[in-house]
């Protein structure tokens, strides 16, 4: 699996609900590992940026599960916690806008709310429930995959939001969209 097999908008499945997962089986496991590929191989192709995370949806495989990078500083470190039908069971602290981008859209970013704390329950691959309190820019990227899972992209949270849209250019600095031309008329984005 490459970063080639992650799709992207405006790909209808993006905005389709996954299904849990009964038994960890085998074929369970392996898109666990094939999203693991996919998410390095992005980030390999990718100067300023890291992926710290994917849904399964991501690689066209409509499964409740995340993968979540355990050490998001440092692009060398492979290594990733799986959550396999995770869901937000509370939402804590304050919603605090900050810029989130995603592996399905290209060169996008966006200013979000979103809660600063969550408590998030789910299924190790082991098949063993656990949970997990999250705070920050975690708590956030909780958010976002747990969205995934249930077919919501970040953008749909901004979609009416003017001021809330940006482009990554070539030097990693983020500049706005132009609201108008760049994002309500876009075909890629809706
Ligand atoms: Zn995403």
């Amino acid at each position: 699996m490459t970063k080639d097999d992650i799709i992207t908008l405006p790909n209808p499945h993006l905005r389709t609900k996954s299904q849990r997962v009964g038994l960890i089986t085998d074929g369970i496991l392996e898109v666990v590992e094939k999203m693991k590929s996919a998410t390095i191989s992005w980030d390999q192709s990718r100067e300023h940026e890291v992926g710290v995370a994917l849904a399964a949806v991501q690689i066209d495989q409509l499964y409740k599960i995340v993968i979540v990078r355990n050490n998001y500083d440092n692009k060398d470190d492979h290594t990733f916690t799986v959550f396999i039908n995770p869901e937000i069971t509370k939402f804590e602290g304050k919603l605090e806008e900050d810029f989130e981008g995603c592996l399905s859209v290209k060169d996008i970013y966006g200013k979000v709310p979103r809660y600063t704390k969550v408590r998030v329950k789910a299924r190790d691959e082991h098949g063993k429930d656990f949970r997990v309190t999250a705070e920050g820019f975690l708590a956030r990227i909780f958010r976002h995959e747990i969205d995934h899972t249930n077919g919501t992209v970040f953008i749909d949270h901004i979609k009416d939001n003017p001021e809330a849209f940006f482009r990554l250019t070539d030097e990693g600095n983020l500049e706005q969209l132009d609201y108008e031309k760049d994002v309500r008329n876009s075909r890629i984005l809706w």
